[in-house]
């Protein structure tokens, strides 16, 4: 994706410092580990890639509130988002060691931690092995909503993480369906789950609305790459105003009732903002 970076924890660190510089309020961390493997190991480990770069950014840019992505896709050699049995994907396996992961961020300084694997009773398996390690205080936000969309691949690729065999349509909604988003938030919420989000943004900005109407807790939107992708695209085929268009973009996930956006437009909408 044109502008968009793997980072070392070093660059991670500038890269924190300057979105604190901007005014952001905070940044998401998803890592890609040395090595994959069946277990997912280096999603727990404590000296993984995210935990070593939560710690550091949390010395470098002290105000910035720092969430961490907790799935397993990133780290498994096969690309699932959970413990695989032949071509199955084993819940109850998978919540031990996503509940780990969770764990392992919070102790390295995770200020909110987020899974974002759609399996089920994930949310109160995290939030029992959390408040069980002396986390009580640390919130949860879920992807209570994420649809199996086509708009993930740019993500994918950068991390790796498409799956080897299958897809995650299993485990993520119909995208022609808006109840269900409604009843797994209102499952996440039950669980434990302190903010939900919407994922992805612009195509689901109905089913922001509906949640944001029904139920009383911060709602966040995942604007992802792929709707980054298509709009740098255009823009930079002069189709269309970058600038107007991505403030556009932020400005109708707010209008639906998003109280935060994750967004790789984040340092450049911030720019914008304070030029005018
Ligand atoms: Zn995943």
């Amino acid at each position: 994706m044109p502008g968009q970076f793997n980072l070392s924890v070093d660059e991670a660190v500038a890269e924190a410092q300057e979105a604190a510089g901007l005014g952001l309020p905070g940044v998401i961390l998803f890592g890609i580990p040395p090595k994959k493997d069946a277990r997912a190991s280096g999603a727990y480990d404590a000296e993984g890639i995210v935990q070593e770069a939560v710690t550091a950014i949390k010395k470098g840019a002290r105000d910035l509130l720092v969430v961490t992505d907790v799935c397993l896709c990133e780290y498994t050699d096969h690309g699932h988002c959970g413990v695989v049995e032949g071509q199955e994907i084993v819940n109850d396996a998978t919540l031990g060691l996503l509940a780990k992961s969770a764990v392992s961020h919070a102790r390295a300084g995770a200020d909110i931690v987020a899974p974002s694997d759609m399996m089920d009773g994930r949310v109160a398996a995290i939030r029992r092995a959390l408040d069980e390690a002396g986390f009580a205080e640390t919130p949860i936000l879920s992807y209570a909503a994420k649809y199996a969309s086509a708009f993930y691949r740019p993500f994918r690729e950068a991390a790796q993480s498409t799956p080897r065999f299958g897809d995650r349509r299993s485990h993520q909604m119909d995208p022609a369906n808006a109840r269900e988003a409604l009843r797994e938030v209102a499952l996440d919420i039950e669980e434990g789950a302190d903010i939900v989000m919407i994922k992805p943004a612009l195509p689901y900005l109905d089913v922001i609305l509906k949640v944001r109407e029904r139920f009383d807790v911060p709602v966040a939107a995942y604007h992802v790459s792929g709707e980054y992708a298509m709009l740098a695209a255009a823009a930079e085929r002069r189709f269309i105003d970058r600038d107007r268009a991505l403030l556009e973009s932020l400005v109708s996930i707010r209008r639906a009732g998003a109280d935060l956006i994750v967004t790789y437009f984040a340092k450049e909408a911030a720019r914008i903002l304070r030029r005018s």
